[in-house]
């Protein structure tokens, strides 16, 4: 073929042919290279407070403006560069973390590609002051496209500062692409309060355009940290994860560590899991399911949990090469590490979750005052004599508690050894069924209720389709349902529980709600739990309340019906003499 024949050719089929192969220019080439670490301002911030941690800094100070674009500078007090290697640290591939192939197989740094410095620098003009252990003047080095344009001496205090500025300024495309100041002013934040809670030894402070954002003390204690990151409220109610010192799973391997929210403080995203492997803030779908498997029947549909889950385990263990930007890794073993999470939350979250206090709740459920004149009178008839020191159950928070009273058809009173109990009969009775029927359904099977005679039992073609789909999920549930024809179906046996009550009703809601099928199973334990309990407005006899007080004592999970409602509320003896002014 010709010249002019392959220019005929291209044009019949409108092929552009005008762009030959070639090697990139080497700009070029960095400014890709350069996008795949930094994507917006948060991953400067987050690159060199790594650099920071791994230089062993026990104070970090961050400041931006301008959404981070106009400046980032991260100083810290570490261990610095010698004054010889400054501008190698700018080199493609240049780190001091790692030297061989081997070394990839059991990294302990944050940092290890050495590619975090000079992408930056391949984006934007960045000014480095450093002054290493042991020397006695500081250096400085200007780098603006990649070369160092300026060098020197400066004094300084051990550490380092690096100073980012006019970032994306040469790369109109991603600048076209960032979300509004704020929101990267967000992201920013949220990188340091990550790395605030994985490093509760190091003082962090994160300036934002002149304003204070972020403060920890570098106390060591998460608990501080978490207190500056998401507030009192929310750390006041932070449940440790029991440090067994010693205790690891799967063979001496893999430690669990960390602070979860109990279920009272529940969020509407899942923006409040934390993961770290090993100290690196890494995002895990993996982790958050095993985080929210834990967590089950214990929040409302559509909350999530707060938590910080550490997870430490030997070096060769976990891939951390996954990605220019280190934040997703591979487990050897994901099953074990899966498991391991879901227990340690589920033991903490069974043993220690509280109970909520009356200084608590008090306003949303009931003011002190009225507590008194509602609370009193039967109280005093019948608390003549204290009861002896119960002894907690095993597993339970939840002490053995003597029946009072009920209170609006509704509240039982309940007298324990640390004050007087105020329990939501129907929530108490469903959080008892939930458990029963969840228990029943992996054993000998859930009890049936056989029908005198089958009830008939329509639904509309939505409904049909969920109830194919479901079908045996809804026998192994105890419901026997036969196909009639005509979108009607007969049903001859119902759960046990729901014999008498409401079940079609149930079914009917439950076929209206079509999510995926493990979410289903859980809606239709809670459907089946809320169904069969109680009713508010029913009054009992003292010995049903004391039989359903004997069945809460033993359950798992005694503070939170399904829904993840509280149960119950507690008044202490000390707020009963402070309320009447004895103390
Ligand atoms: P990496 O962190 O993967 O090694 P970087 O490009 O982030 O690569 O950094 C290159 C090198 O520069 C590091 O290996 C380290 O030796 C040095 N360095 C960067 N920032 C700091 C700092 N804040 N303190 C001390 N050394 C630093
Ligand atoms: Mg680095």
């Amino acid at each position: 073929m010709t010249k002019k024949d392959l220019t005929k050719y291209t044009e019949a089929c409108n092929i552009k042919l005008e762009m030959p192969i070639k090697v990139l220019d080497p700009k070029v080439v960095s400014r890709i290279a350069a996008g795949e670490v930094v994507e917006r301002p948060a991953s400067v911030v987050k690159e060199l407070v790594e650099n920071s941690l791994d230089a062993g800094s026990s104070q970090i100070s961050i400041e931006t403006r301008g959404g981070g674009i106009s400046l980032i500078r991260v100083m810290d007090n570490g261990v610095g560069i010698p004054a010889g290697e400054v501008e190698l640290a700018f080199d493609r591939y240049a780190t001091s973390k790692i030297s061989s192939f081997e070394d990839l197989e059991s990294i302990s740094s944050l940092g290890f590609r050495g590619e975090a410095l000079p992408s930056i620098a391949a984006v934007a003009q960045v000014d480095i002051v450093t002054c290493a252990v042991g020397e006695s003047i500081g250096s400085y080095v200007s780098v603006k496209d990649g070369m160092a344009i300026s060098r020197g001496s400066q004094g300084r205090s051990q550490g380092t500062t690096v100073t980012v500025r006019n970032l994306f300024r040469q790369v109109p495309a991603r600048l076209k692409f960032l979300k509004s100041l704020t929101t990267e002013n967000s992201h920013i934040a949220n990188v340091v309060s990550q790395y605030a809670l994985a490093f509760p030894e190091v003082r962090f402070a994160l300036f934002i355009d002149g304003r204070i954002a972020l403060r920890t003390p570098g106390s060591g204690k998460l608990i501080d940290s978490v207190t500056q990151v998401y507030g009192l409220e929310i750390a006041r109610n932070m449940l440790e994860i029991g440090d067994r010192e010693g205790e690891w799973e799967g063979g001496a391997s893999l430690k669990v560590t960390g602070m979860i929210g109990s279920p009272s403080v529940s969020r509407s995203s899942r923006g409040y899991l934390s993961f770290f492997v090993n100290r690196r803030w890494i995002s895990s779908r993996l982790l958050a399911w095993a985080v929210e498997e834990a967590y089950h029947g214990l929040l409302m549909v559509g909350k999530h949990p707060v938590a910080i889950i550490n997870i430490a385990l030997p070096l060769g263990e976990v891939d951390v090469n996954i990605h220019p930007t280190k934040t997703e890794v591979k487990f050897q073993n994901e099953h074990l590490v899966f498991s391991a999470v879901q227990k340690a939350v589920r033991r903490t979250l069974i043993g220690q979750a509280p109970v909520p206090k009356m200084e608590e709740v008090a306003t949303t459920y009931m003011s002190p005052s009225v507590a008194r004149q509602v609370l009193l009178p039967e109280s005093r008839g019948s608390a003549t004599t204290s009861p002896p020191a119960a002894p907690q159950t095993s597993a339970v928070s939840l002490p053995v508690l003597r029946v009072l009273g009920q209170l609006s058809s509704s509240y039982i009173i309940a007298e324990g050894p640390d004050g007087l109990y105020l329990i939501d009969q129907h929530a108490a009775h469903e959080r008892i069924l939930f458990e029963k029927i969840r228990c029943q359904r992996s054993s000998p099977g859930i009890e049936v209720q056989g029908l005198l005679e089958p009830v008939t039992f329509e639904v509309n073609p939505k409904q049909e389709e969920v109830l194919r789909l479901h079908y045996e999920d809804l026998s192994e549930s105890g419901f026997s349902i036969e196909p009639f024809g005509n979108r009607t179906y007969l049903v001859r046996a119902v759960p046990a529980l729901l014999y008498k009550k409401d079940w079609a009703g149930m079914l009917r809601e439950l076929l209206d709600s079509s999510p995926g099928k493990g979410d289903w199973m859980e809606s239709l334990a809670i459907s089946m739990a809320c169904h069969g309990a109680v009713r508010a407005g029913q009054a009992l006899t003292n010995d049903e309340m004391r039989e359903l007080i004997r069945q809460l004592e033993q359950v798992a999970i005694p503070q939170t019906c399904p829904h993840g409602r509280p149960i119950m509320i507690r008044l202490s003896s000390e707020q009963l003499s402070r309320e009447f002014g004895r103390s």
